[in-house]
């Protein structure tokens, strides 16, 4: 378990959903009313659920309520404590997630003894808990009693996928917060605004990074991580042979953990990046001894971090090879709807030809299967390998 903060959201920027702390949840205005309202009441419910679907922004939403509550502004984003807060420096926000599989008792332990902590001096004390459809029902159950009854000036925040993921016992005391996939238009209007992208380029991002904000703006930004795509969603279509399945699964394999160190390191400047603004120091400056202690963490947190980015990334990759198999798919029913990839509508046409409407289903089913057995731990390796072997179309297997 670490208590950092993944990418800060860029407290200045100012967009035209609205600026402050609020300014990047793009697509999200009836969650930002909301939030903005509970956070004007100066009585915020103490349990809150975020949920929505990786790339929503969930944890970006959830961090930015964790900002509002303690900023004498409702969230300006350019205070001390707005500050802080992005840099993962705020002594009363605790922004954890897990690089285990899930979070151990001891893990939720912790959190409630420092839930117990008054939020010096500040307003709220809030506990930001990222994946928390990770927990075990042993995990769950000590962690229920202190969000019945917390202390006075403690807000719990959980993230989840979706309310399924997290125990009825959890869901039916936290108030619902639940964020959508941003429109695609949307997504593009941030990356001009924002990354100054061309038009056409920022719409080209969200589209195949599927409304994916920070996915997209790793792809208009990094032609390597551009190019490592095109490679993934090409892939399937030159696997003819089980020995081609197997080299397919460890280039893939290779692939994601080539990605997840680019994308630590990326991160991990961001982070060092926001925490020498919180803490006033010059991009060049000397690191003084007694700060040092806190860059440590930050360096150590990226390096446990590293094995759950490699799942991530193969996530990742399995949502880019969905995405294509149903534009296959749609290609196969003909349904004239426009591809995600249709960049690559060839090639996608000559897949589409091998493949029967049931064996394109069928490959759809192996991707999802796929992506459970990652989450649930199978060996990369393995899981991969199995998906290739499906994906062999048939008609050439005999
Ligand atoms: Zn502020």
């Amino acid at each position: 378990m670490s208590t950092t903060t993944p990418a800060p959201p860029a407290a200045q920027a100012q967009t035209s959903a609205g600026t402050g702390v609020f300014a990047e949840l793009v697509g999200q205005s009836a969650v930002v009313e909301q939030l903005r309202s509970a956070v004007a009441s100066g009585m915020p419910t103490h349990a809150w659920l975020f949920t929505g679907p990786p790339g929503s922004g969930r944890s970006n939403a959830a961090r930015a309520f964790a900002a509002a509550l303690n900023c004498e502004q409702g969230g300006c984003g350019q205070c001390q404590s707005c500050r802080m807060v992005a840099a993962g420096a705020h002594p009363a926000v605790q922004l954890v997630s897990t690089e285990n599989v899930t979070y151990r008792i001891d893990d939720v332990r912790e959190l409630i003894t420092t839930a117990q902590d008054r939020p010096q001096g500040y307003r709220w004390r809030v506990i930001v808990m990222e994946d928390a459809d990770r927990m075990t029902e042993r995990a769950t159950n000590v962690l229920l009693k202190s969000i019945e009854e917390p202390p006075p000036q403690t807000v719990w925040v959980l993230c989840a996928p979706s309310p399924a993921d997290v125990l009825v016992t959890i869901r039916s005391r936290c108030r619902p917060v639940s964020l959508r996939i941003p429109p695609t238009e949307e997504v593009a209007a941030l990356l001009v605004s924002r990354d100054g992208l061309s038009a056409a380029e920022a719409e080209f991002s969200a589209r195949i990074s599927q409304n994916h904000i920070g996915v997209a703006r790793r792809l208009a930004a990094d032609p390597q991580a551009r190019s490592r795509r095109e490679q993934i969603v090409s892939l399937p279509l030159r696997v003819r042979s089980a020995s081609g399945a197997v080299l397919a699964a460890a280039e893939l394999v290779s692939m994601a953990q080539t990605d997840a160190e680019a994308d630590s390191a990326v991160r991990l400047a961001q982070e060092q990046t926001a925490l020498r603004r919180s803490l006033g120091l010059e991009p060049e400056e000397k690191i003084p001894a007694k700060l040092r202690s806190q860059f440590k963490r930050l360096e150590d947190d990226a390096a446990r971090r590293a094995k759950r980015a490699v799942t991530d990334s193969l996530d990742r990759t399995l949502i880019d090879l969905t995405a294509a198999y149903r534009d296959v798919l749609s290609i196969k029913l003909g349904t004239g709807a426009e591809l995600i990839n249709q960049h690559l509508s060839s090639q996608l046409a000559e897949l589409a030809e091998v493949l029967s409407p049931e064996q394109s289903l069928a490959c759809l089913d192996a991707l999802n299967a796929a992506r459970v057995r990652i989450t649930q731990n199978v060996p990369p390796t393995l899981a991969m390998e199995a998906l290739m072997m499906q994906l062999i179309p048939r008609t050439r297997r005999r």
